[in-house]
């Protein structure tokens, strides 16, 4: 339950018996969500999971952003952008996401089915985990990587699009649930980073505080020796968030950047996949390098 569109798709059409009643709804804290998705869970919880009767369940790893800053808490890496000394680009590893939502939900899964960690779980044990995938992105649907979780894909089923998820929150009063995802995730496009600094100035300038802190890499690696040999930035562009071109790209831009239609996209509306804790994200994925000493 990452409290998105089809997420939240999914816990109402449990709620309201279009759906079969789940047992337990979880939400990953990587506790640096903007305000507007913790205020969307609280309401999600209030009116819809409650009157249900479905407990939902807000488990965590600590929080993501001050672990980075943290030179004394091992850090599971974001995936950054890097300039390299030479003026290659790069990207750090992407671990957070297996760190601070999968191995969470894993854990209270576990607990849920009565062997916690690190019991054997029985074979035949396990629960059936539904996943709010859309029929637009379908390509994102796959088995879970443990035998005691087995996925389904309920919108998928229902032949639901993100449109039609859209107009069924919005039937419910729920037109302006947020996109889930950290609010300085370096998989931002330049849509969320305006989003972000025109209506939060606080928020904005807590991703612009973040952005120069992390310049040299994340805390741990510094303190324990394995500088960053570059720079690294929360923006695609390279440059610190304060200066980046977040503002719209024009086709002038984008013929000198000569950006092909899909990176032009990327670029305003962030990494389709986003951080999603189960779907593959090969295409990004491919192109990591991890040698930067950020996994520490
Ligand atoms: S939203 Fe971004 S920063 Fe947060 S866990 Fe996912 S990939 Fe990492």
């Amino acid at each position: 339950m990452g409290a998105g569109v089809q997420s939240s798709t999914l816990l109402a059409l449990s709620a309201e018996g279009t759906l079969p009643k789940v047992d337990y709804a979880i939400f990953a804290d990587t506790g640096w969500e903007p305000e507007a998705v913790y205020a969307h869970l609280d309401r999600l919880e209030r009116e819809i999971a409650k009157p249900a009767g479905i407990p939902l369940l807000r488990v965590s790893s600590g929080n993501l952003r001050s672990d980075a800053l943290n030179p004394d808490h091992r850090f599971a890496s974001m995936p950054l952008h890097i300039l390299n000394k030479d003026g290659r680009p790069g990207m750090t590893r992407r671990q957070c996401t297996g760190e601070y939502k999968i191995k969470p939900i894993k854990k209270k899964v576990r607990e849920l089915l009565g062997h916690p960690y690190p019991s054997r779980i029985p074979k035949g044990v396990f629960v059936e985990q539904w996943v709010g995938i859309s029929t637009d992105e379908f390509h994102r649907a796959k088995d879970a990587d443990v035998k005691y979780m087995r996925n389904r894909h309920p919108l998928l089923d229902l032949d639901w699009s993100r449109a039609d998820c859209v107009r069924y929150l919005t039937s419910l009063g729920l037109a302006e649930t947020p996109k889930s995802s950290c609010l300085g995730c370096p998989f931002h496009g330049n849509a969320q980073w305006r989003h972000i600094r025109d209506t939060s100035p606080s928020e904005w300038a807590d991703v612009v505080e973040f952005d120069a802190a992390i310049r040299q890499g994340n805390a741990r690696a510094n303190a324990s020796g394995s500088r960053l040999l570059g720079e690294a930035f929360l923006h695609r562009s390279r440059v610190p968030l304060s200066q980046a071109p977040i503002d719209h790209v024009t086709a002038a831009e984008r013929a000198a950047l000569r950006l092909g239609e899909g990176e032009a996209d990327e670029l305003e509306n962030g990494v389709a996949d986003g951080c999603s804790p189960w779907s593959c994200r090969g295409d990004v994925d491919a192109a990591v390098q991890d040698d930067f000493g950020l996994a520490a």
